[in-house]
């Protein structure tokens, strides 16, 4: 019998299988679609780089020539120019390289898993999980799933769901809430001949442009030489109530923001639109007996920041770190497993915070990028992996600063800040 199974074969899975297999742990893998197979979510940030360090995948990274990814750069609606942030001037421990990568996800993810099968995992792909099953204990002991039309159990000691925003256990426990604050709608597509600086420094940063409605910008990721990865997000009533098919909001919303227009003024585009929404949720719990949520199937916050495949690799390391003790213990119950959730639920609420604080402050967002006082942190929260909340001061002074203007009649900045709460 196989010790873990791990549902799903994107970056939490396969992340999940590589560290579970050189801890020499027996794991499979159930994906339901083929790979290659696309996927959102196209840049990464610096902390990930440690962890393909540690499986042997940079020099896969690196063979494939994903591109390098240097910096990020914010645009202000008015067209001024761009703000710009470069991960060297905040070099990160045990990151060898001042650069992250972006990614085509089918590829990316593809690789990853080949990867998870080369270290030890076995994959099994065009297999979905319809269920998780429990003993009479409550204790995770298998999967249902569904090969070819016939349905067949499979059994392990821990289950790992990495099946992202299916979250097929969440779900089947009913532990969801929806976010209370965000509910966006994203559209995105690919295109050539876009012009993504005029600075050849800043060209193959992520550009991330500010649009002037609800929670709105706009996202810019280099993919290839010729293709670039353009997504519009806003909240989702702002689009309902404009009334427009998704094309004519997308286009609406480039022409909105000076810069971005003039980036896409020649650009051709390349595959067809697709859309995401209501994907900002957290599960109740993360953890309970003899499994595990990892990745976006334990939760998922807003995109802004583009932290989405570090947690999910993170959080599928930690995932494998808490099963390997729990067999070196004999101890795979809930309260076993929770200092997982703990720590995976704090570094999260950090990234939520710092996202809930940039939508509140907005345009404000480069003045501290611009301050040498707070500079580097806002850099080290955007390189990722921050745990500690107390390692995140800059969070306070951005509080500060919210609580300066409101209580300040006539504040300068007080027509700048959004109604979003921060409490
Ligand atoms: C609009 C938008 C923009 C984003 N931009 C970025 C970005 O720039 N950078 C970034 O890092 N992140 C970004 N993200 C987030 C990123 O897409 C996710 O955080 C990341 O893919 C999470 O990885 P995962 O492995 O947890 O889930 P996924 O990548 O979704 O993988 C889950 C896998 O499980 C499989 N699966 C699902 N159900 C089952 C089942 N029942 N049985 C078997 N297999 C199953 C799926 O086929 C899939 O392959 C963005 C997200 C959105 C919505």
């Amino acid at each position: 019998m196989t010790t873990a199974i791990i549902i799903g074969g994107g970056p939490a899975g396969s992340v999940a299988g590589c560290y579970l297999s050189k801890a020499g742990v027996r794991n499979i893998i159930l994906e339901k679609t083929m790979h290659p197979r696309p996927h959102v979510g196209e840049s990464l940030v610096s902390s990930t780089v440690r962890i393909f360090d540690e499986l042997d995948f940079l020099p896969t990274m690196e063979k494939q020539g994903f591109i390098r990814k240097y910096g990020a750069a914010w645009h202000p609606t008015q067209g001024k120019g761009e703000f710009a942030i470069e991960f060297a001037e905040f070099p990160q421990e045990g990151v060898n390289q001042d650069y992250t990568y972006h990614v085509d996800r089918a590829t990316f993810d593809h690789l990853l898993l080949q990867h998870a099968r080369d270290l030890g995992s076995k994959v099994i792909q065009g297999v979905g999980v319809k269920e998780v099953l429990f003993d009479e204990n409550d204790f995770a002991k298998g999967v249902v799933v569904d090969i070819e039309g016939a349905t067949t159990e499979l059994y392990a000691d821990f289950v790992l769901d990495c099946s992202g925003r299916n979250a097929i256990l969440g779900n089947q426990r009913r532990l969801r809430e929806n976010d209370p604050l965000f509910n966006q709608f994203a559209v995105t597509a690919h295109f050539e001949n876009v012009v993504r600086s005029h600075d050849p420094k800043t060209a193959d940063y992520i550009h991330i442009y500010f649009l002037p409605v609800e929670r709105g910008w706009a996202w810019q990721i280099p993919i290839d030489d010729e293709t670039t990865s353009i997504g519009v997000v806003t909240e989702k009533s702002v689009f309902q109530e404009s009334r427009r098919r998704k094309e004519e909001w997308f286009y609406e919303q480039v022409a909105s923001a000076p810069d971005l227009a003039r980036a896409m003024e020649n650009a051709k585009q390349v595959d067809d639109f697709t859309t995401e929404a209501d994907y900002s949720y957290s599960m109740r719990r993360f953890v309970g007996n003899g499994w595990m949520l990892v990745g976006d199937a334990a939760r998922f916050v807003d995109p802004i920041f583009s932290s989405g495949i570090s947690i999910a690799a993170e959080s599928a390391k930690y995932a494998a770190q808490a099963v390997v003790q729990a067999i070196e213990t004999g101890d795979r119950s809930e309260a076993a497993l929770q200092p997982y959730e703990d720590r995976i639920k704090a570094g999260v609420s950090i990234w939520y915070e710092f996202i809930r604080l940039y939508y509140k402050l907005m345009h404000l967002f480069t003045y501290f990028i611009q301050s040498k006082e707070h500079r580097l942190q806002i850099l080290q929260l955007l390189q990722g992996e921050v745990y500690d909340r107390e390692k995140a001061p800059v969070l306070d002074a951005m509080r500060d600063v919210i609580h300066t203007v409101e209580s300040t009649p006539g504040h300068l900045w007080a027509g700048h800040l959004t109604d979003i709460p921060i409490d």
